[in-house]
């Protein structure tokens, strides 16, 4: 199998080629529970039946035009996103490396505008990932991401939740900090709310363009629209992805109003950033937000952390539960790639995160029933494979 694939990723036996909700079906015709939706992707769950009735008439209709000229629904993305976030204004791309990409060049962009030119360094946070591409690798915290294509873009790592650190790495004048509020595959790390005040205020301080990268942990996941909205603090650039278009390959950064003009027509682009299929998609998703499943990602979520607590509770391998809402980790130190394979084979998908980690990122529509039965299969999957 996969010959003419390059092997960047040890892949899973089974060939899945249905599901519906928040359940995956292979060619053999097991089941399974989807307590990872594509890596926090497929928000609505698998033949979401009004997303799925919305592409049919978009494909019909029209699927590109590129952004050369315009088609109903990016102003109107543009415009919601806006509403969501204190943010004002969208670059649409295709994932979430490219909404780092642009947050990248925005954050060079807005130094030279002030006449810091020399500005053109960044500082992310140790435990933090943005993503594969250059730039987004560059302010990835995993060496060993990094090493084999060296060199990458100058960047100091510094510890989360260090606030002196923070304040040390910014007297050196960087051209931004990119941080994640809730840091997702380094291992459901949450920052907290007082860091995250210092991080804006340090920003402030020193002129340093605060860039939040919600890719996986925005867009309604976490019970608020923005995880940072916790903290109600305001960043100068957000970027989101993963769920947005519910399964369509998506990604946003969002400036604040002030550096809306910071890029002038030619400055940055994208073929198919944009485009009326996945827009389409993410107004879907938006409508099904705003018509109550944000409440929904609230309830399912403390069900989801309460049966996790109560699961750390009994069981010594577990040294803790970390995150919010619907992105939730059980810390199992030695142990986490033996436990989500043994989950796997009870019929559960899930995968691990920073090593130590089990991470859960169910769909937005998983039921409480759904619910009950994967901390039934985790109860259960946890007396064979720890005790
Ligand atoms: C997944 C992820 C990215 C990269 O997104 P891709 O779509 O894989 O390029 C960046 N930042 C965070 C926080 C992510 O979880």
């Amino acid at each position: 199998m996969d010959e003419h694939v390059l092997p960047t990723y040890r892949r899973a036996d089974p060939v899945f080629v249905g599901g519906t909700g928040a359940r995956l079906t292979a060619d053999d015709g097991r089941e399974w529970l989807d307590f990872l939706s594509g890596i926090g992707v497929t928000a609505l769950g698998h033949a979401h039946p009004r997303l799925v009735a919305a592409l049919r008439e978009q494909c019909s209709a029209l699927t590109h035009v590129s952004n050369l000229f315009r088609h109903p629904f990016t102003d109107e993305l543009a415009q919601r996103l806006a509403s969501h976030t204190c943010m004002h204004a969208a670059f649409f791309s295709n994932s979430g490396a490219e909404a780092i990409e642009a947050a990248l060049k925005i954050a060079r962009k807005v130094q030279k505008a002030r006449g810091k030119g020399a500005r053109t360094a960044f500082v992310a946070l140790e435990g933090g990932f943005h993503g594969r591409t250059f730039g987004a690798l560059s302010v990835t915290a995993n060496a060993a991401y990094r090493t084999p294509f060296a060199p990458t873009l100058e960047t100091t790592f510094v510890r989360a939740g260090d606030v002196r650190a923070l304040e040390r790495a910014l007297a050196n004048s960087p051209a931004a900090l990119v941080l994640e509020p809730l840091q997702g595959e380094g291992g459901l790390n949450r920052l907290g709310v007082d860091y995250l005040r210092a991080a804006r205020e340090l920003c402030d301080a020193t002129g340093t363009v605060l860039v939040h990268d919600e890719i996986q942990c925005g867009a309604g996941r976490t019970g608020r629209f923005l995880c940072a909205q916790w903290a109600e603090v305001v960043p100068d650039v957000v970027t989101l992805a993963k769920p947005l278009a519910a399964g369509l390959p998506i990604g946003a950064t969002l400036v604040r109003e002030e550096l809306a003009d910071i890029l002038a027509p030619g400055d940055h682009g994208s073929t198919f950033g944009g485009g009326p299929l996945v827009s389409r998609a993410a107004l879907v998703f938006l409508d099904e937000l705003d018509a109550g499943l944000a409440s929904a990602v609230t309830e399912r979520g403390q069900q989801l952390e309460r049966g996790l607590d109560e699961l750390a509770g009994r069981h010594d391998a577990i040294t803790e539960r970390r995150g919010m809402g619907l992105m939730q980790g059980l810390c199992v130190p030695g142990r986490a790639a033996d436990l989500q394979a043994a989950l796997f084979e009870a019929g559960l998908v899930t995968c691990t995160a920073g090593g130590d980690v089990v991470r859960f990122l169910p769909p937005y529509v998983v039921t409480a029933a759904d619910v009950d039965e994967a901390l039934a299969l985790l109860s259960s999957t946890l007396d064979g494979t720890l005790n």
